[in-house]
């Protein structure tokens, strides 16, 4: 499959889309998870990365262009992919348009992960995600909590908060959202591609997401 999840941060998108890999063979994107990778390895792209995603700030378009380029370029990607977090700005939808033409690759769908806000919220403050970096498992206090002193169940590793957790950037994160990534609900409702969902429930949402695709 070959499809886009949106929602606001803490919607879902990159447990829904790591439930959707084992399916059939699909690849998740995660610019976010490639960004705080190069972060940690502390490249040229990293040290760029870092002051944005600790404000909550959106990171330049252009340096985004350039990684999903490079990455759906990248033959694992032939099986089809699942972008999360990714676009996240008009200029980045429309640029996407324009590679995935270019590469002659089609949409089948966009899927909107419709949560309520005061869910996000909540989902935010009680999220820990395992630090090693080749996991990344995201697990929650009160509803997938980790060990008890604090490990990642699948490889123990700490699980940790993120630093873009703490509640002046999930609040700057959610300003960020709503300004500049809900506006993709429309772009794609235009383009024909639009699917929102509403469930809470990931094995649900993965349920709908697979009917959606045949
Ligand atoms: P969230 O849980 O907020 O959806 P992500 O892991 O997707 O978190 O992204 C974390 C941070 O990485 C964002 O706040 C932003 O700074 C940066 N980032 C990720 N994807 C993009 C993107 N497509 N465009 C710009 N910045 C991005
Ligand atoms: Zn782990």
């Amino acid at each position: 499959m070959r499809i886009v999840l949106l929602g606001a941060p803490g919607a879902g998108k990159g447990t829904v889309a790591k439930q959707l890999t084992g399916y059939d063979g699909s690849v998740q994107i995660s610019t976010g998870d490639i960004l705080r990778n190069a972060v940690k390895a502390g490249t040229e792209l990293g040290k760029t990365a870092k002051g944005f995603m600790e404000r909550g700030e959106l990171v330049p378009d252009q340096l985004i262009m350039d990684i999903m380029e490079a990455r759906l370029k990248d033959p694992d990607c032939q099986k089809g992919f699942l972008l999360d977090g990714f676009p996240r700005t008009i200029p980045q939808a429309e640029a996407l348009k324009k590679l995935l033409a270019k590469l002659n690759i089609k949409l089948d769908r966009v899927i909107n992960l419709d949560v309520p806000k005061d869910v996000i919220l909540d989902r935010l403050t009680t999220r820990r995600t395992c630090s090693n970096v080749d996991c990344q498992e995201i697990y929650n206090i009160k509803s997938k909590p980790p060990t008890p002193d604090g490990k990642c169940i699948k490889c123990g590793s700490p699980a940790v908060q993120r630093a873009d957790e703490t509640e002046e950037a999930i609040t700057k994160r959610l300003e960020t959202y709503n300004e500049k990534t809900s506006p993709l609900i429309n772009f794609y409702e235009k383009e024909g591609l639009l699917k929102s969902i509403s469930s809470l429930s990931s094995e649900e949402i993965v349920a709908q997401v697979k009917a959606a695709i045949g």
